[in-house]
């Protein structure tokens, strides 16, 4: 075929699943306070010798560069120029980033690289930043809604007159220190390393063959954070906390879709940041990319209509068995790597949890942050076909300041029909 361009020069390929040569390849020692010490972590693929990591950056984006470097549109030796790209607000270092077992699914260096690898770029080598922190503004028409009744306050600084809210946001490449995660989730290091080379169908040797790497850069979505209000005050003893870790849901985040309540409990999660930073404090919404409990969004539609399907229609005593017939599980988001974002944060106390979910909860309360009060959605922001959801996670234990249902309750509680 003469119709296909070439895309590199070179065509050999360097295969990096057995130790070899690596005088350049800097040791990382996880958990050490100077970053010197903790080593950089390289997964760029312009020098093979450097790579000290498993996978590369970018978690699944990756594969969209390598259609990039594929079709011609990118250099496979392309290294970004960094200029003015540095955090614009100061995060750490805090107490937390020094100690080895309390972050291992982040590198808390991600965001300062350029500043504190300076004598490892002189040398030539590519390190990549996982973390950006920048500030923007959002726009969330709810906002304005409650201003309307008078639930919210427009402060000029923080919430202003159209609308806008002043946010500083941070995103979040994952970085996972693979024996940290395997004693966070008690399973043998060689396991968790085998089962992920098995279940990513082979896609990363590294993790059977060489048990000298122990940082892998997986290729699954990543986290951003929305800090509303000062900075500073996310880890001061006098100023109050409110925390909302929200896990993606595009069909009502994004498009309002009335089945669950992600983006009203978002939304509410928004408005006690608001109300907590315009009293002096700060808000931290955390957001993953766990779409569909981390089952993904086929799953979550799959499951949509077996619930819609089921003998005697959608219902709350029937929800979490109808995506455990589907997945397997009912869930599979490991909030127990979760609570790393926020010691990231130099979080140790949060005064107002905006969520219900126990597993969140205990997560957090486990990793040796304190919580003070949880807050829970006001009834009036459920939407009518989600109330299958809320009643369901309500008697499965979720958090309520209300009456758990009861069996006979859940059995009453219906949604919605297919093509209603
Ligand atoms: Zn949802």
């Amino acid at each position: 075929m003469d119709n296909q361009k070439p895309v590199s020069k070179h065509k050999h390929i360097v295969l990096t699943s057995h130790p070899h040569r690596s005088a350049q390849k800097p040791a990382i020692h996880w958990g050490k306070s100077d970053p010197i010490e903790r080593g950089p972590i390289i997964g760029t693929l312009t020098n093979a010798n450097q790579r000290n990591a498993i996978g590369t950056h970018s978690g699944s984006y990756a594969v969209y560069r390598a259609l990039a470097i594929a079709s011609g549109a990118l250099q496979a030796n392309h290294r970004p120029d960094l200029t003015n790209t540095s955090p614009v607000v100061r995060i750490g270092p805090h107490p937390s980033w020094a100690d080895p077992d309390r972050i291992i699914s982040l590198d808390p260096f991600g965001a300062i690289v350029g500043e504190v690898y300076t004598q490892f770029y002189e040398q030539g080598y590519d390190i990549r930043p996982t973390i950006a922190v920048t500030k923007a503004h959002i726009n969330m028409p709810e906002l304005l809604d409650e201003v309307a009744k008078g639930e919210l306050q427009i402060d000029g600084k923080i919430l202003k007159s159209n609308g806008n809210l002043v946010v500083t946001k941070v995103a979040i490449d994952p970085v996972w220190y693979l024996p940290g995660i395997a004693q966070r989730l008690q399973v043998k290091e060689s396991d968790l390393r085998r089962i992920l080379f098995q279940q990513t169908g082979g896609m990363f040797p590294e993790l059977v063959t060489r048990p000298d790497l122990h940082v892998f850069l997986p290729p699954i979505g990543g986290i951003t954070v929305y800090v509303i209000g000062d900075v500073e005050a996310i880890t001061d003893p006098n100023r109050l906390l409110a925390v909302r870790i929200h896990d993606e849901c595009n069909g009502s985040d994004v498009f309002g879709s009335d089945i669950c309540t992600c983006r009203p409990y978002l939304v509410h999660g928004i408005e006690v940041c608001i109300q907590t930073a315009q009293s002096g404090g700060a808000g931290v919404i955390v957001y993953f990319r766990k779409e569909g409990r981390a089952l993904g969004e086929v799953t979550k539609f799959l499951v949509y209509n077996a619930r819609k399907r089921q003998e005697g229609g959608d219902r709350a005593d029937a929800y979490f068995a109808r995506t455990e017939c589907v997945a397997g599980v009912q869930d599979m988001r490991f909030q127990e790597l979760m609570p790393d974002v926020l010691h990231w944060l130099g979080i140790t106390r949060i005064d107002r949890l905006v969520s219900m979910s126990d597993m969140k909860y205990n997560a957090i309360v486990n990793s040796g942050i304190q919580i003070v009060e949880r807050i829970a959605i006001p009834e009036d922001r459920i939407p009518d076909d989600a109330k299958v959801e809320i009643a369901a996670k309500q008697a499965a234990g979720y958090f309520t300041p209300g009456e758990v249902p009861d069996a006979i309750a859940l059995a009453g509680i219906k949604g919605r029909g297919l093509e209603e």
